[in-house]
């Protein structure tokens, strides 16, 4: 609950474990005590977590955004998700709409200062897509870039990275703060997966534009996606990527187990315990594995309690249900990207005027662990924050309900890996 944690004797834990507290001696107990583990009382323990919900609800987050300036992309995976909502619309060459965005999100961040105040270089603007960084888009692009350096604000892209090389300059010269590129794994299997619409793969086009971005000192995230097809696979990709590049502070590999549904569908998706689990047979076996940061749920909080970081308490689940906003080219808010193209969580337009629908966007606003009920009396609480609204809403559940995961199973799993290294 409050991210403390403490290693006890075996025997001083078998008392715990069968709540006889007083067994325990003086000293023992007030420890329990004075780390709020134990409280004297249930009344005693609900004004503790009413103070912390309290400290983390006053909590001001400064607005962040997206802009969508395609839906189209120059690849053809199997999986994406924007090709299941049928979207593969390029911009118009009318570029009335990048000022018109630009001013509503001046708009969105005056209001949020009225309420605290912050710099405007730390609102981040995310471009993605589509495919952001498309070559043909050159001229609206770097005028999206040159608008958001000229109204102050920092940038980053989520990007396939195959059109990177042509961009480079035009990053570097408003400086973009980090690119996300994702791989699908080795060359033999990400050739298969993300495909030109001629077919041809395109990881070497992908590998020499990072090389060409690293050389210019960006900043790259790789992301690999894993399911049950890629997964064995991680191995022959880290060697490759060692082999290429070496190892380099500006590039930063990291893998995601594929959530149900979520950008590959329901089709590979991946029990998240499975993962863990084979991941750290993989890492046993292969000590190149190193080279992947692991995000697991939960896996943050793990990092707290094994690097003796601060434990940084949820009170909502993600992005989206904080301060996030997503801009298409065509006039469309939304909330999560997960939904982008989809009229449901479509929560506003801009134009000639910002229109955001109040109900809409109060929905994602004030969905928390102190609105939705399971969440009230949960251990788990501040390192969920109440779980993915999206997948509620895509399951047609009621918006106001909680959206579990196993914490104890997939907390219980890493502990194991992390305590065996
Ligand atoms: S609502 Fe769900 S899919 Fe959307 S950003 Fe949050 S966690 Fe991701
Ligand atoms: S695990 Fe479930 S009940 Fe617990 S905080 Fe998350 S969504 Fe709420």
């Amino acid at each position: 609950m409050s991210g403390a944690c403490d290693i006890i004797d075996k025997s001083t834990y078998q008392v715990i474990s069968r709540r006889k507290f007083e067994a325990l001696d003086g000293t023992a107990l007030k420890c329990l005590f004075d780390r709020k583990y134990l409280f004297q009382n249930q009344k005693k323990f609900q004004k503790e977590v009413a103070l912390i919900d309290e400290v983390l609800a006053s909590k001001k987050v400064v607005p962040n955004f997206l802009i969508i300036p395609t839906y189209r992309c120059n690849l053809s995976c199997g999986y994406c998700f924007e090709a299941a909502y049928k979207i593969t619309e390029n911009m118009s060459s009318n570029i009335e709409w990048i000022e018109q965005c630009l001013n509503s999100i001046d708009e969105i961040v005056t209001q949020s200062k009225k309420d605290f105040d912050f710099n405007d270089k730390d609102v981040y603007i995310t471009l993605m897509g589509g495919e952001p960084l498309l070559a043909q888009n050159y001229e609206q692009v770097s005028e999206i870039m040159n608008q958001i350096t000229n109204h102050g604000y920092s940038f980053n892209v989520i990007t396939n990275g195959t059109d990177l090389d042509v961009y480079l300059d035009e990053l570097i010269r408003f400086e973009c703060q980090s690119i996300q590129i994702t791989l699908d794994g080795s060359k033999e299997i990400h050739d298969n997966r993300r495909i030109y619409k001629n077919g041809n793969g395109s990881y070497e086009k992908i590998f020499q534009n990072i090389e060409l971005a690293l050389s210019r000192n960006l900043k790259i995230y790789l992301r690999v996606n894993l399911d049950k097809d890629n997964l064995v696979d991680l191995p022959n990709l880290a060697k490759e990527l060692l082999d290429y590049f070496g190892e380099n502070d500006n590039l930063v590999p990291y893998v995601y187990p594929m959530q149900d549904g979520g950008c590959l569908g329901d089709g590979g998706i991946i029990d998240e315990i499975v993962c863990i689990e084979e991941i750290q047979l993989l890492n046993e076996k292969h000590p190149q594995m190193a080279l992947f940061d692991k995000k697991f749920h939960a896996s943050s909080f793990m990092d707290t309690v094994f690097q003796n970081q601060q434990f940084e308490m949820k009170f909502r689940n993600c992005s989206a249900t904080n301060n996030q906003y997503i801009f298409d080219y065509k006039g469309n808010i939304y909330k999560c990207w997960f939904g982008i193209g989809n009229a449901n969580f479509k929560i506003g337009t801009y134009g000639k005027a910002l229109s955001l629908n109040r109900q809409q966007d109060a929905l994602w606003k004030n969905r928390n662990i102190k609105t939705l009920t399971k969440c009230q009396s949960c251990k788990y609480r501040y390192i969920c924050g109440g779980g993915c609204l999206s997948h509620v809403m895509t399951s047609a559940d009621d918006a106001k309900k909680e959206r579990c995961i196993d914490f104890y199973q997939i907390i219980k799993a890493q502990l194991k890996g992390r305590l065996a290294k």
